[in-house]
């Protein structure tokens, strides 16, 4: 129930893992009727497909009257099969996703020795989006900054690297590439907040507009606090709305 003085948000969370994905035990059934029971509107399951990891890929469509989307890990690299693949299923949402650095390093299990290094692999996973974003093979940048998450051991935050000649740069290369090719960006509420305040308020003042929310969750019943925290965040950032995608088409929901 909503508080006296808090307004009602219809909140769709486009960002959930379960059985299908390598690294959930979630049951969608479940996870739907934790999200009800919580206020969400709506779940789409995204599952993984690492275009260049085959043990991380999964089935989508099994068991669900959810919305179903896809997170596609660096489709770019594939190109062709990642066209092939997308043509093969009816789709809601394709995030656009980068776990892995150029090299194949998974950015899970990366330590940086120091400030200095770490600002430059930022500075080139920054850069790795503009290719994924040139090859056009998804709709929305699935959490973006996403290396801070993990073995942030220098706490490092957007807003520094945004300030770093070279990380800053690639990273504001970035947002307007996205809203220069009809993309959108998510914002991702696991494990902090991806990207952070000050981007989405940049990313808003720079007339992007196609943003979505997504807990990012991989356990049952997980998501729907860190969603409305989310939401919030939007709100503050500036955007009185944002995007639920079915069919690969947005549609704007009031925040
Ligand atoms: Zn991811
Ligand atoms: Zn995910």
């Amino acid at each position: 129930m909503a508080e006296e003085g808090e307004t009602f948000m219809i909140l769709y969370d486009q960002h959930v893992h379960s059985q299908f994905s390598y690294d959930s035990y979630a049951l969608r059934s479940e996870s739907s009727e934790a999200a009800a029971r919580s206020g969400i509107a709506g779940l789409t399951f995204t599952e993984h497909y690492e275009t260049c990891v085959p043990e991380q890929r999964a089935p989508f469509f099994a068991d669900s009257t959810a919305r179903v989307g896809v997170e596609l890990g660096s489709g770019q690299l594939n190109a062709s099969a990642t066209r092939d693949y997308l043509a093969r299923y009816p789709f809601d949402i394709v995030l656009g996703s980068v776990h892995f650095d150029p090299d194949g390093e998974d950015y899970y299990t990366y330590h940086p020795a120091s400030v200095s290094e770490h600002i430059e692999n930022m500075r080139r996973y920054f850069e790795f989006h503009l290719s994924l974003i040139a090859d056009g093979q998804f709709d929305v940048i699935a959490h973006l900054g996403y290396p801070l998450r993990y073995n942030n051991s220098f706490g490092l935050t957007m807003e520094q690297l945004r300030e770093d000649e070279a990380a800053g740069s690639a990273l504001l290369a970035v947002l307007k590439a996205l809203i220069a090719g009809g993309k959108g960006l998510e914002l991702n509420c696991s494990g902090g907040f991806y990207p952070s305040l000050g981007i989405l308020r940049e990313y808003k003042a720079l007339g992007g507009e196609l943003i979505t929310i997504g807990s990012d969750s991989h356990v049952t019943g997980a998501g729907a606090d860190r969603l409305k925290l989310g939401a919030e965040l939007l709100k503050e950032a500036g955007f009185t709305k944002y995007a639920l995608y079915s069919g690969r088409k947005p549609e704007w929901i009031n925040l």
